[in-house]
């Protein structure tokens, strides 16, 4: 496994491993690695010959009074974990190398990245646009890997893929959760033990939602209502939204139709974490 902190050194891994005709799996992430991020590392490993994983917190995308400075980073951690998913190329940049003083190209992405957290986090995506499209050009995946976790970011990638013409297929993989049902976040490593029991409430509302719209509940307001009365049973809960949305243009709907996203952001203490559910219903 090689570890490039540099593009030149990237690119060329990139370059021989293409002269060898190896198709080009690639996962972006921040790194503080979880199974959730080894779920999309596995499935790249499954159909790619060389798997590249980046490991890289974005300043770009977080907001003047995010956690950008403390967001959790565990580099000897991640490497350990990725030599055993038998990763071949670990692209782990610095902020200076990603973006030199002089660098003033952003790519933002105007209808998708609208609503949900986009109306919460201006410049979120517009930074995670930036940073994807700048690893795509280092890293020339064939394949690039993202989690349903972040679904609207999916849905941001893809349509940047489609509009710009990347040459690259995104896969989108299932949330990993752990076994009560959090899905896995490296946030959750900011929650004390009350919280973490609190943040159980996020994946305890989408399921009740999930339940309410296939046992035929029709208004989305009802049942955003009821998700929200559990949300704020408990004490550290704070909604920062909770949207019942078409699953393909991420508009609201105010009738229930044939795939809806209903998506959540809620702050458990000082933790905003987010959580989805597709449901697809038959026949409507
Ligand atoms: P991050 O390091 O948070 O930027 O995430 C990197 C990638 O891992 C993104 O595509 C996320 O959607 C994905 N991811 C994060 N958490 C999970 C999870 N619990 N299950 C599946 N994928 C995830």
């Amino acid at each position: 496994m090689l570890i490039a902190k540099t593009i030149k050194q990237a690119k060329k891994a990139i370059s021989e491993a293409k002269l060898k005709n190896r198709t080009i799996g690639f996962v972006p992430t921040m790194g503080a690695l979880h199974y959730g991020h080894l779920s999309l590392v596995r499935a790249a490993r499954k159909s790619c010959d060389f798997v590249a994983v980046s490991i890289f917190v974005n300043p770009a995308q977080f907001g003047p009074k995010e956690d950008f400075r403390k967001y959790p980073r565990a580099f000897i951690r991640d490497e350990r974990l990725l030599q055993k998913e038998k990763v071949d190329l670990i692209f782990y940049p610095s902020v200076a190398e990603m973006y030199p003083k002089d660098f003033s190209t952003y790519v933002e992405e105007i209808y998708l990245s609208k609503p949900l957290c986009g109306l919460i986090r201006p410049g979120h995506f517009r930074g995670v646009c930036t940073v994807v499209a700048k690893l795509f050009n280092i890293i020339e995946p064939d394949t690039a890997y993202f989690g349903q976790k972040d679904y609207q970011q999916a849905c941001i990638i893809k349509r940047m893929v489609k509009d710009l013409n990347f040459p690259v297929t995104v896969k989108v993989v299932s949330t990993v959760r752990e076994k009560d049902g959090l899905a896995m976040s490296s946030r959750n490593a900011y929650l004390n033990c009350q919280e973490r029991k609190d943040a159980l409430v996020l994946f305890e509302s989408i399921e009740l939602a999930k339940k309410l719209v296939r046992g035929g509940g029709k208004n989305p307001k009802k049942i955003i209502a009821k998700m929200r009365k559990l949300i704020l049973s408990k004490k550290s809960a704070k909604i920062d939204y909770i949207e019942i949305v078409d699953a393909q243009s991420l508009q609201k709907v105010d009738k229930m139709q044939k795939n809806v996203l209903i998506a959540i952001a809620v702050y458990i203490g000082k933790t905003r974490l987010i959580d989805n559910v597709i449901v697809h219903l038959k026949g409507s």
